[in-house]
């Protein structure tokens, strides 16, 4: 996938108030990798850590010096996501005391001591306020961060630049995903920070994208459905005909999700069989 972008700057700085390091967890689904943020003028807020991989933490050390920069002031999390949160656990041992926050939601097995911090919940830095929004649908406890000094919102998993973001099967929702899309368009946001991928520096544009995005599959499954495809895995087959089979899986879970969308809007049914793919009738 072109997204896995081997020269993708590993630290940059897009302005004076926000400073990038790479996580250094390329892949499929994380593109270049997880980006994490330093946020404010000194004393910086990170806004995610990583997956935990082991070469991030000298880069970020690194990339504090160079900024003059003794510790992070704080941590904030997008959502539990493992890349988002397994660098947690390094950064702690190395700048003891620093607090961890993200939406306590549905959690269990977090590491120990991360605290809440809710919606609305401003967190203050230097020069520079993050204000948590509450965005379900890739993750039910996802948080997207405004910052009104630059009319920017760090997207965490919600946008991201370069691909479309996945719906897990569980506690992915699709309703909620499109409800929290059309949230942050409210916002009024100018630029979008994304944890994947490069920053976006049209947000009105984007975020309508993703919404015309969905939609056009919504459309696509309601033709296919009314061509008589019934089950998934056919789905799946017409649709993502120019999609790589090995995200066919994560194309499989897209589809459920329109699905149970279209279900609780009582616009298909679902027939289930024995072990077979249920089948899926337009009403
Ligand atoms: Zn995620």
């Amino acid at each position: 996938m072109s997204w896995i972008d081997p020269d993708f700057p590993r630290t940059t700085e897009p302005t004076d108030l926000v400073g990038r390091v790479l996580g250094l967890n390329p892949g499929m689904l994380t593109g270049p990798g997880t980006n994490t943020y330093l946020v404010g003028r000194s004393r910086p807020i990170l806004i995610d850590t990583g997956a935990g991989v082991p070469e991030y933490l000298p880069l970020f050390e690194g990339y504090l010096r160079r900024r003059g920069w003794a510790r992070p002031e704080r941590i904030v999390l997008t959502h539990r996501h493992r890349d988002h949160l397994g660098g947690v656990a390094a950064l702690r041992e190395r700048f003891p005391g620093v607090s961890v926050s993200k939406m306590i939601w549905k959690d269990d097995g977090l590491p120990e001591g991360i605290r809440d911090l809710q919606d609305g919940e401003r967190v203050e830095g230097e020069g520079v306020t993050l204000i948590p929004v509450h965005t379900p649908g890739h993750a039910s406890d996802h948080l997207c961060y405004y910052m009104p000094e630059e009319r920017a919102l760090f997207t965490g998993d919600l946008i991201l630049g370069g691909s479309t973001t996945v719906i897990p099967d569980e506690d992915g929702d699709l309703g909620q995903y499109l409800d929290s899309l059309r949230r942050v368009q409210a916002l009024g946001a100018r630029r979008i920070y994304p944890a994947h991928g490069p920053v976006i520096d049209d947000a009105p544009g984007k975020i309508q994208e993703y919404l015309d995005h969905r939609m056009l599959r919504e459309r696509q499954i309601l033709e296919a459905l009314g061509a008589g495809v019934r089950t998934i895995p056919d789905m799946v087959k017409a649709i993502y005909a120019d999609v790589p089979p090995a995200l066919h899986g994560h194309a499989a879970m897209s589809v459920h999700s329109h699905l149970k969308k279209l279900k609780q809007e009582a616009r298909v049914v679902e027939q289930t069989g024995d072990g077979a793919p249920s089948h899926w009738i337009l009403l």
